[in-house]
């Protein structure tokens, strides 16, 4: 029991995760996350969401998608209940909005007779973004004037129904829409019945199968066409069965916004670091990709501080300083930091930035960079350099990855330059790949691998192992002439080359 209980404490949310685009979650929800103490989440709550959580934060995975019942009903319930009686703040997380078919209303009935505080905050149903995702509007003013969400969970076919067939085929006959929630095993009994209750088969129908999410489905048919439609485009649950009018009220594609992204149903598998991963990732899926997140490389601070110490003390002793990648700025800041200094400490040194990222990371911290490379490599760094100035006599200090090429500091000693080349975080390789890049991989799911430097190459390559062959059956983009030279002389050929040798060139490239 906790001795200083917060405002929270033996609550049960019950919380309505959105449809599966995780920006669909609501501020309510996000609060809700932010504070729990358990969270209880369900399999079509999107995983992401979970990154609101605190960090110390129990997570149970409830997911009970067909047959591999996890937890029981009777087993959640007791489970929210005994946490919330032991005085924690609890998250019910589920897809979609709790109250609709999701069985909430159940759980805060159970919730109220153990005499736990249960509050629901809805959110946004699959029957309404799946269709808005794939372009169909559940209403359209003269069209539908009545929606109508379903459970496509009965049998159709046996015995008595709850779902009254003769009402929904009427409602849709008068353009009504109806949104089927848990029918794909069903669809053609749920066709057949309507037709049965008078619906014309020539009705306009359409399944939206993973809506709002980078790899949502669709297709549209008339009724009598649907489940043939549904099978050539090997569409399965879960998927909300749309008919109705609106189904085909967009002529034009002028609803379509979600689909028509230049790299939706794309998938792309991305090497980089888990810490610099994200703007590629978030670029990436605005252009409607799917991404899966490879990390070759993990990131630690050097564990010989000694030396990097003094010469960030002793900065300004130096005439230059250069830093390669973002990572080396964020690893400068932590050190900084650490030695309670802060950007003033730096002034009057001048800065060298190699590549837009370790700019943006600068900038960030409130520092411009006196001198950026045109091209995005080291070595044209020197080349600038030496350009803007001699650089006899002057001292450097480069802080950079344990991996850096030395081809940087040699030129700037031969120009006459005194050197300080120090490692100021170490990259050490991960154990494996995760298991859904080599699923989606083994199963030719991917369409693009990206590199973003020779060392996610050779370390891709190295953390597939035996199965490198699968690379030869994917297409290879790669950030510039170096990465790219590193693929061949892994006996692959990159598919592209980035024009512009960053993220965004990258992205460039993956669009045209
Ligand atoms: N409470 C949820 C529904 C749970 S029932 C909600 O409000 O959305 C589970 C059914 O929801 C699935 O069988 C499917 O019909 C539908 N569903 C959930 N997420 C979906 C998605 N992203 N795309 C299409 N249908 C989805």
């Amino acid at each position: 029991m906790n001795d200083n209980p917060s405002p929270t404490a033996g609550t049960v949310y019950l919380v309505g995760a959105g449809p599966g685009d995780p920006s669909l979650i609501t501020v309510a929800a996000v609060r809700a996350l932010a504070q729990a103490d358990v969270i209880v989440f369900d399999a079509l709550a999107n995983a992401e969401l979970l990154s609101y959580a605190r960090a110390d934060v129990e997570l149970i995975d409830a997911g009970k998608r067909a047959k591999q019942h996890k937890l029981t009903q009777d087993e959640t319930n007791a489970l929210l209940a005994e946490h919330a009686l032991a005085g924690r703040t609890v998250v019910r997380l589920k897809g979609g909005d709790p109250y609709v078919f999701g069985r909430g209303s159940e759980e805060a009935m159970y919730l109220h007779s153990r005499g736990v505080r249960a509050v629901v905050i809805p959110g946004i149903t699959a029957a309404m973004a799946g269709p808005a995702y794939a372009g169909i509007p559940v209403t359209h003013r003269n069209v539908a004037t009545t929606v109508t969400f379903i459970t496509g969970h009965e049998n159709p076919t046996k015995g008595e129904l709850q779902t009254d067939y003769r009402g929904l085929s009427l409602l849709a006959q008068r353009g009504g829409t109806l949104c089927f929630y848990m029918g794909m095993g069903r669809l053609s009994g749920i066709v057949d019945e309507l037709h049965r209750h008078g619906l014309p088969l020539d009705t306009p129908a359409a399944v939206v199968q993973w809506g709002t999410l980078p790899r949502q489905r669709s297709v549209r048919a008339a009724m009598s066409d649907l489940q043939d439609a549904v099978e050539r485009a090997g569409l399965g649950a879960p998927a909300i069965i749309v008919i109705g009018p609106v189904a085909a009220v967009d002529k034009e594609g002028a609803l379509r916004w979600f689909e028509d992204r230049p790299l939706f149903g794309q998938r792309v598998v991305i090497t980089r670091t888990r810490h610099q991963a994200s703007t590629l990732k978030e670029e990436l899926e605005m252009l409607g990709a799917e991404v899966l997140e490879a990390p070759t490389i993990e990131i630690q601070p050097t564990t010989e501080m000694g030396p990097i110490d003094a010469a960030i003390r002793n900065v300004k002793q130096y005439d230059w300083l250069i830093l390669t990648s973002a990572n080396g700025v964020t690893a400068l800041r932590e050190r900084m930091a650490l030695l309670k200094l802060d950007a003033r400490h730096l002034a009057g040194v001048k800065i060298a930035a190699v590549g837009d990222t370790t700019v943006a990371a600068l900038e960030q911290i409130g520092i411009g960079a006196d001198l950026v490379p045109t091209r995005y490599v080291a070595e044209s760094l020197a080349s600038d350099l030496l350009e803007r100035e001699s650089m006899q006599g002057k001292r450097v200090l480069m802080l950079r990855a344990d991996i850096a090429r030395p081809l940087l500091r040699e030129k700037l000693e031969q120009a006459g330059a005194t050197v300080a080349d120090l490692p100021i975080y170490e990259t050490r390789q991960p154990t494996g790949l995760p298991a859904n890049v080599v699923e989606a991989l083994e199963s030719d799911a991917v369409d693009w691998v990206t590199f973003t430097s020779s060392s996610t190459v050779r370390n891709f390559v190295e953390l597939l192992g035996e199965k490198r062959d699968l690379l030869a059956k994917t297409k290879l983009a790669s950030i510039g002439p170096i990465t790219s030279q590193t693929i061949r002389d892994l006996g692959l050929e990159p598919t592209l080359e980035a024009e512009e040798h960053n993220v965004q060139g990258l992205v460039a490239a993956l669009r045209a």
